[in-house]
């Protein structure tokens, strides 16, 4: 059997997993990440030579934090500081003699979810909601992508807020208002002083409400048919988040028709998945 190998290349653990030729997971490896490049790099290829077991790679797709060029696969992962300008791609296309593909991994989780989350919509927005927090557009289930290849940062945006600790507020790329501020797992524990899962129901509330707003922007501005969360902080809270930040979204929304809100069906492995889907269609 031929196949291909998925790469979700995380700050704390590396995924991989082997599949069939209709993205079926055959075999999955998981470890944590290792401090140093070199001994990154050993691990991924130990990983993948034990879910390939000797059985012939037709092409991998891997997942990692930006910043990145995903055309010559050259990777500086924000959260993983020894890891700069390394070029993965070349690095992997020698040792295994296969092609190679990366890219951010909310753009990757994008993909997976679209391929493999059992609903293609034509206009497709993916929302990562976990330490932090991005998204990838898929329209016709192609990345838009920015000019000059850039990833649109739509944790970024600047939302109307309700938060009982304002001060608390800052974001890890410098600006003091982004969204991701307020709903990211990093976020929370800076407003809060606690991890999502300890949140109460009041700062659910604002967590829900200050969602709802940077969707309704996400709407506004994208007109998707729909808008699907992953990722620990999402997975975690479940329903009532989908259900309550949804509801302020189409409260707020007037001119364009409110999109569906869904959790990703895909849980912990959206970006694992998406590794995979690019692995098989390639990335353009
Ligand atoms: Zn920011």
């Amino acid at each position: 059997m031929s196949l291909s190998i998925g790469l979700d290349i995380g700050g704390t653990k590396f995924l991989v997993a082997s599949a069939d030729a209709r993205g079926k997971i055959i075999q999955r490896a998981v470890e944590p990440t290792p401090a140093g490049l070199d001994d990154g790099i050993a691990v991924l290829h130990r990983m993948i030579a034990a879910v390939s077991g000797g059985q012939k790679i037709i092409a991998m797709g891997a997942a990692i934090g930006g910043p990145l060029d995903w055309r010559q696969g050259i990777v500086s992962p924000l959260h993983q500081p020894e890891w700069r300008k390394v070029p993965l791609k070349a690095i992997m296309q020698d040792r295994w003699q296969c092609n190679f593909f990366v890219d951010v991994d909310t753009n990757v989780a994008a993909l997976g979810e679209y391929h493999f989350g059992g609903e293609k919509a034509s206009r497709f927005l993916y929302l990562t909601l976990s330490t932090g927090m991005g998204g990838g557009f898929l329209l016709d289930g192609r990345l838009y992508r920015g000019v000059g290849e850039q990833h649109p940062e739509m944790a970024h945006q600047s939302i109307h807020y309700r938060c009982s600790n304002p001060a608390g507020i800052q974001c890890e790329c410098g600006v003091p208002d982004c969204l991701e501020a307020l709903v990211s797992g990093n976020g929370i524990r800076r407003i809060y002083g606690k991890p999502a899962e300890l949140l109460n129901e009041d700062e659910w509330n604002e967590v829900s409400y200050n969602l709802g707003q940077g969707l309704r922007n996400l709407a506004i501005l994208y007109c998707p048919e729909v808008i699907i969360l992953g990722g620990g902080v999402a997975i975690g809270r479940g329903k009532p988040l989908v259900t309550a930040s949804g509801e302020i979204m189409a409260a707020h929304l007037q001119l364009v028709a409110a999109p569906r809100v869904r959790l990703s069906r895909l849980g912990y492995d959206t970006a694992l998945m998406g590794a995979i889907a690019i692995a098989m269609h390639g990335l353009e």
